[in-house]
C-alpha cells in the first residue's frame, strides 16, 4: 500500500509548514491529484486518520481532493494530448498519430495545494 508512505510525507509536510505559525489546528488540506496518479483517496484518508490520531493539530482536518488533468507527449512525433480512458482505466499508451510510446509529462503526481488553518 504505497498510500501509507505518501500520506506520511503529506503529514510531515503539513507539520513542517505550520511549525513556524501559531496554529490551533488544521481545518482542511487540499490535495491535488494528478489524473494518472494511482493513489486512492479513501486509502489516503484512512492512513491519515491512523497517522494523526495523536496529533491534536492535525487529526480533525478535512481532506479535500481535487483533480489535475494529465498531459502526455509522444516520444517520437509532435503529438501532445491526453490518454484515452474508459471509466478511469487507461486504454492505450500508444500515440494515436504514429503508434510510438506516450510518456506522461503532467498529472502523474499528487501535491498539497492548500491548507486552511485555524489560529
Ligand atoms: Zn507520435
Amino acid at each position: 500500500m504505497h498510500e501509507f508512505s505518501f500520506t506520511q510525507s503529506i503529514v510531515n509536510a503539513v507539520i513542517e509548514s505550520i511549525a513556524s505559525y501559531d496554529v490551533k489546528f488544521v481545518q482542511e488540506i487540499e490535495i491535488e491529484m494528478g489524473e494518472y496518479s494511482t493513489f486512492i483517496p479513501d486509502q489516503i484518508e484512512f492512513c491519515y486518520e491512523i497517522l494523526t490520531k495523536n496529533n491534536d493539530q492535525l487529526k480533525d482536518a478535512n481532506i479535500v481532493f481535487t483533480e489535475k488533468k494529465g498531459v502526455v507527449e509522444c516520444v517520437s512525433c509532435e503529438y501532445r494530448g491526453t490518454l484515452q480512458t474508459i471509466d478511469g482505466d487507461i486504454q492505450s499508451f500508444s500515440c494515436p498519430d504514429c503508434g510510438e510510446y506516450l510518456t506522461i509529462i503532467e498529472g502523474n503526481d499528487c501535491i498539497i495545494k492548500q491548507l486552511k488553518l485555524m489560529k
